[in-house]
């Protein structure tokens, strides 16, 4: 059976984009299928136990509020308020390094907020409030490839009905404890692991108060130069579960991207225009790799699969979250978010009902979170991460060589830093209005370090290309389009 064949048959049994695509954009292609699951990361991942996540989330709501003004307050019990909590998590990181033999470098970033600064913010923090972030890393072990970061983070901070009651009960099961616990889970998991490239487990605040916290990590990421390929921001991952609701789905999570980049320069922003770019920024490609490790991890149908469901919108309709702090930084950032979530379970005061009422219970508390559900987000963020720092990193220098007219397409580009052999690319293409990666062809290159040109006879008019690293195992970077 030749190539055109097998496409033929798979097109038939899949019903993959093959059947519908102009032949011409089929050549020597097979369809964007998933990688080969890493056993070691798969082991990794069941270590992920929703008892766990409960644990953290009930932790998480005994500190009473943890509105970020409550750290001001100098007179709350102890154990209670926000800076108990921050003290709880960074301890949760110092036993998590202490289990990997000091694996991690536990970090706290804490400034003041000045209401006198001014600021869209100002009026949700009624005087000079301390903020602190607790990050701990994970340094990767290949000194080179160690500069590429990917980092996942969920906010600790919580809030009732009123953005300025520091004292009121605020549990914030939902929102977004159930963040702070895929955090915590993908250090645990994780730190069993190494990795060449570096991985970062954040716990962030102020978020209720106007994305603080992550605003002022993204900068020091930016003034460090940090080479941070990703951010997963995980805010309201419960999977709110409502006696009655029929609607809610617990087989997916959305991850919502940016398209065009916040920070890009006007003349970046000419060039996406010019080259129909609109729907591939670094954020998105991260969407897309989350997407396709979902599909490697989760798709068997012997578990019950578990999908990422892709919005092409920064986020959801009057609402923000800490990824676009990193955004606004140039960083690739993406939020991850239940499928449908219930109102009367945020930002609200907790109000139960009077029995036989039939009145909604009020409140973001323990007994609406699904903690299976949490986990099965942390397994796929875990995923990702791993996936990331394991890869070699995206090929370097990507360009589509247009210097005349023609209907065939020549790419070139260079090995990603540092990474060892044997790397192998995986070209991508897709219909310009197709939402992922539809076509792949494996590129090996004549020698590992060894630039790569490829010219394959399909039009760069009709088509996206993208080209990924892939090392020996399997593990794919993310995509870099040129
Ligand atoms: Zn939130």
């Amino acid at each position: 059976m030749n190539l055109s064949q097998k496409i033929l048959l798979l097109c038939l049994a899949l019903a993959t984009p093959l059947c519908q695509a102009q032949p011409d954009i089929t050549v020597d292609a097979s369809p964007a299928i998933p990688a080969t699951p890493d056993p070691a990361i798969a082991h990794a991942l069941e270590t992920i136990q929703p008892s766990r996540i409960q644990e953290t989330i009930d932790t998480l709501i005994r500190f009473g509020t943890r509105s970020t003004l409550s750290s001001m307050e100098m007179d709350l019990p102890p154990g209670k308020g926000i800076n108990a909590a921050a003290d709880w998590i960074a301890a949760q990181f110092d036993e998590i390094s202490k289990q990997c033999g000091g694996c991690l470098e536990v970090h706290r970033d804490t400034f003041i907020a000045d209401p006198a600064s001014g600021g869209p913010w100002a009026g949700r923090i009624p005087r000079p409030t301390r903020i602190t972030s607790i990050y701990a890393i994970l340094r990767g072990t290949d000194p080179v490839q160690a500069r590429r970061m990917y980092l996942v983070t969920g906010h600790y901070d919580s809030r009732n009905s009123n953005i300025l009651d520091a004292r009121g009960a605020a549990p914030g099961a939902n929102d977004d404890a159930s963040g702070v616990a895929v955090s915590l889970e993908c250090a645990r998991a994780l730190t069993q692991l190494r990795f060449p490239a570096t991985l970062v487990f954040a716990a962030v605040a102020g978020e209720e108060q106007g994305l603080l916290g992550s605003a002022h990590l993204a900068h020091l990421a930016r003034e460090q130069n940090w080479n941070l390929e990703a951010v997963l921001n995980n805010d309201i991952v419960g999977g709110d579960t409502t006696p009655g609701d029929t609607l809610q789905l617990k087989n997916r999570v959305r991850v919502f991207s940016e398209g065009i980049p916040e920070a890009a320069t006007p003349q970046q922003i000419r060039r996406i225009r010019a080259l129909g770019k609109e729907s591939d920024s670094p954020s998105r490609e991260l969407a897309r790799a989350i997407a396709d490790t979902a599909r490697t991890y989760f798709a068997s149908p012997k578990s019950r699969p578990f999908s990422a469901f892709l919005v092409f919108r920064p986020d959801r309709y009057l609402r923000g979250g800490d990824h676009s702090s990193f955004n606004h930084e140039g960083f690739a950032a993406v939020r991850l978010t239940e499928w449908r979530e219930n109102y009367n379970h945020q930002h609200q005061n907790v109000v139960m009902p009077v029995a036989g009422s039939g009145a909604p219970a009020l409140g973001d508390l323990a007994q609406f979170v699904d903690f299976s559900y949490v986990a099965r987000v942390a397994r796929l963020n875990a995923a990702t991460l791993a996936t990331l720092a394991s890869s070699p990193g995206p090929p370097a220098h990507l360009r589509i060589l247009a210097r005349k007219l023609e209907n065939g397409t020549t790419l070139h580009w260079q090995p990603p830093a540092g990474a060892g052999p044997p790397v192998h690319y995986e070209l991508l293409w897709r219909e310009t209005f197709a939402p992922d990666w539809q076509f792949m062809r494996v590129i090996r290159p004549q020698a590992p370090s060894a630039p790569v040109d490829v010219t394959v006879p399909i039009s760069k008019d009709n088509v996206i290309f993208g080209v990924r690293s892939v090392d020996a195992e399997g593990h794919r970077s993310l995509v870099a389009v040129p």
